[in-house]
């Protein structure tokens, strides 16, 4: 994941050396002095051991691979980090998700970019909790939130790389392509009616293939069924699910077939 960086050695100052440089301009492209903060508080009571390179560089967040600490929970050692960007305009769009939504609608907060932000990982955090807590959805174990960092459960490879998308995995056959379609069609419908949410944001991205299962990630917009439009991200989900093994060329159910089974 490029080069290696300790949190304590994270630093704005006036470095001399090609270290200090790539630290800095880490820093600079990323990392704000707050965010720092908290992953070297994060270091200090041993959730965090050692901060590595970047994994994934979206346009709301930024996934780091780290090393657990000894206080970091019963995971296999390996952290994914989603550090949410603290640049304002990319949320603007993102506030529909939280309109609306009982959970945080009386939240003063609404207006504030830097407090939806933190919002924002908190909401992910509750929702991968509820989904892991399940037992019934494969998802990535949360193991803490500090306003705009989400510490989680590394999914590896086996070989220290993260496990691919669903968007990258190469099938072993057409029976394994159509295991992994009712899978997740199964799985939309847990979260339903187990979880009590709709992912709104489902697609070959946020699965990813691990142990031979599919795990569902990046739920920081999932809703409950109550919210206004649950039911049109759901039909997007399944839309969207439909649409990538349509290319991989198996034979589908009907959209609106899945959402009567997602919902009875
Ligand atoms: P974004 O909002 O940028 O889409 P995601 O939560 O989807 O954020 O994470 C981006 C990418 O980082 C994912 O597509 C996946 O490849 C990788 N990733 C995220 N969480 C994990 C994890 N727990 N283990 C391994 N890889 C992960
Ligand atoms: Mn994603």
């Amino acid at each position: 994941y490029g080069h290696k960086i300790k949190t304590d050695e994270l630093s704005f100052g006036k470095g001399k050396t090609s270290k200090d440089k790539a630290n800095r301009a880490t820093v600079e492209n990323v990392l704000d002095p707050r965010t720092i903060k908290f992953l070297r508080a994060l270091t200090k009571r041993g959730i965090i051991s050692e901060f590595n390179g970047c994994i994934s560089t979206g346009k709301e967040a930024n996934v780091y691979h780290a090393l657990a600490g000894e206080n970091a929970g019963g995971t296999s050692g390996e952290l994914a980090i989603k550090i949410y960007k603290t640049s304002i305009l990319v949320f603007k769009d993102r506030e529909r998700y939280v309109d609306g939504e009982f959970r945080f609608r009386n939240s003063r907060s609404q207006h504030n970019p830097r407090k939806m932000i933190k919002i924002w990982a908190e909401k992910e955090f509750r929702n991968l909790k509820r989904i892991y807590m399940s037992g019934v959805v494969p998802a990535p174990q949360p193991i803490e939130v500090k306003s705009n960092v989400l510490v989680m459960e590394f999914l590896d490879r086996g070989d220290g790389a993260p496990s691919p998308r669903l968007k990258d995995y190469l099938y072993k056959d057409e029976l394994e392509i159509a295991r992994y379609y009712y899978k997740i069609l199964a799985y939309i419908r847990l979260l339903y009616q187990v979880c009590r949410l709709v992912h709104a944001d489902l697609s070959e991205y946020n699965m990813v293939v691990h142990d031979s299962k599919i795990y569902i990630i990046d739920v920081s917009q999932s809703v409950e069924p109550q919210h206004p439009m649950s039911l049109d991200f759901l039909r997007m989900d399944i839309k969207n699910v439909n649409g990538y093994f349509e290319k991989l060329g198996i034979e589908l159910f009907q959209e609106r077939m899945i959402f009567q089974f997602v919902i009875a």
